[in-house]
């Protein structure tokens, strides 16, 4: 095959005796995500190559969490001269005449090897500085490096792909990720997925008042967040007649809030189910009913699980970048209906107290309701 790719994973070479594990799914996940190529993958000394014809492969790599780095390299024998040949003609043909400073960096692993990586290092940047006359050495801030790494063969390269960093999906337990059709929560999803957790996406609509397409933008949603995880199933449960009773029954500032606990406890009742430990959503905090501080306070006293929040601190522009950089942002912010909006009342409260928010909803048979809710619920392959 015409190309080699050394991949490079940062945190995962930390994680000492589990290291294995975390490799090991990783290796599954690129299986996963290249089984449209023809590759070999190889996994030696605790690193991973690959072979490809397809250089597309390297786009995918680097949008695989838990790789930081994807380096085109070359592969020779472990004899000094040849090395320095092919590091010589290495760098001609990523610089042709192109003048500029240069530092030669050797990391040797095979310890029996009879140079030490100072000695590799100075030798094959003398044969180059001696044959490219264009050439200066700076070892502090070089222009052009080029990476030796002596094994039991010898690799080196000069370019470097960063990749997205992050731990390999489905190296942690679930978290049941509440996805609307906004913009945030594709983003949320993203950043738990990255950590490794395993994403179960949640939607709460009010079918019939909301509409098959709206459902369909979020089904979208749902797959192009899978091609970051692998194959997703999207959860969804019907809050229309929920939505109704609390609408009758209780004072309508109100509503949001009380919706927004409705929410929470479903969302831990799927959990329960999906023996997921967490539930995570896109909030982030900003001047709107359900995510002021006091907001969420009364949303997360109803839930058991620990509900994380990955957005909190964000600026919606940085959302935004991150949703594009993705490929939801063009869906998100296709005109839907939102089953948050349909039964919105005029007045809400910004800061609502716990103590009212439960006086509130005493008021509902909250058993009857999520019984009533969560016979609802389905699970869809998208
Ligand atoms: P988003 O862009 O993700 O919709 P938002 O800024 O519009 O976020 P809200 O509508 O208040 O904010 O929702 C906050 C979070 O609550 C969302 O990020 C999502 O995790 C969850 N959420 C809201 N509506 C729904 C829904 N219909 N189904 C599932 N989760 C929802
Ligand atoms: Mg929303």
């Amino acid at each position: 095959m015409k190309h080699l790719l050394l991949l490079k994973y940062g945190e995962i070479s930390l994680k000492g005796k589990n290291r294995a594990y975390f490799e090991n799914r990783l290796v599954q996940n690129i299986q996963e995500r290249l089984k449209d190529f023809s590759y070999i993958l190889h996994r030696r000394q605790g690193r991973l190559y690959v072979e490809c014809d397809d250089l597309r492969v390297i786009s995918i790599l680097q949008e695989t969490f838990g790789l930081v780095e994807i380096c085109p390299a070359t592969k020779t024998s472990p004899d000094i001269d040849l090395i320095k040949q092919v590091a010589l003609e290495e760098m001609r043909r990523y610089l042709g005449d192109r003048p500029s400073t240069f530092k030669v960096d050797t990391r040797r692993v095979n310890k029996q090897y009879p140079l030490d990586s100072m000695q590799i290092s100075r030798m094959v940047g003398g044969y180059i500085l001696r044959n490219m006359p264009n050439l200066r050495v700076d070892v502090h801030t070089p222009q052009t490096r080029l990476e030796i790494e002596v094994r039991d063969e010898v690799f080196m390269y000069l370019e470097r792909y960063r990749a997205v960093g992050g731990m390999p999906y489905a190296t942690s337990s679930g978290t049941v990720l509440l996805l609307s059709g906004g913009i945030d929560s594709p983003v949320a999803a993203y950043q738990m997925a990255r950590r490794g957790v395993i994403i179960h996406p949640l939607h709460f609509h009010a079918s019939p008042y909301t509409s098959e397409e709206s459902f369909e933008k979020v089904r979208e949603l749902t797959r192009r967040i899978a091609r970051f995880t692998g194959p997703l199933r999207l959860n969804s449960i019907n809050l229309a007649e929920a939505q109704k009773v609390i609408r009758k029954e209780t004072d309508e500032r109100y509503f949001t809030i009380l919706q927004r606990r409705l929410m929470t406890r479903l969302a831990n009742r799927l959990a329960r189910k999906l023996k997921a430990q967490s539930i995570s959503t896109g909030e982030n905090l900003a001047q709107v009913a359900s995510q002021t501080m006091e907001g969420i306070r009364c949303t997360h006293a109803v839930s058991e699980l620990p509900v994380f929040r990955p957005l909190i601190s964000f600026d919606k522009e940085d959302i935004v970048i991150k949703a594009k950089k993705m490929g939801t942002y063009d869906v998100s912010i296709l005109p839907y209906d939102d089953c948050c909006t349909i039964f919105l009342p005029k007045t809400v409260i910004t800061k609502p107290r716990l103590e009212d928010v439960e006086q509130e909803e005493s008021r509902l048979n909250m058993e009857e309701i999520l019984e009533m809710t969560w016979k609802t619920w389905k699970r869809e392959y998208v």
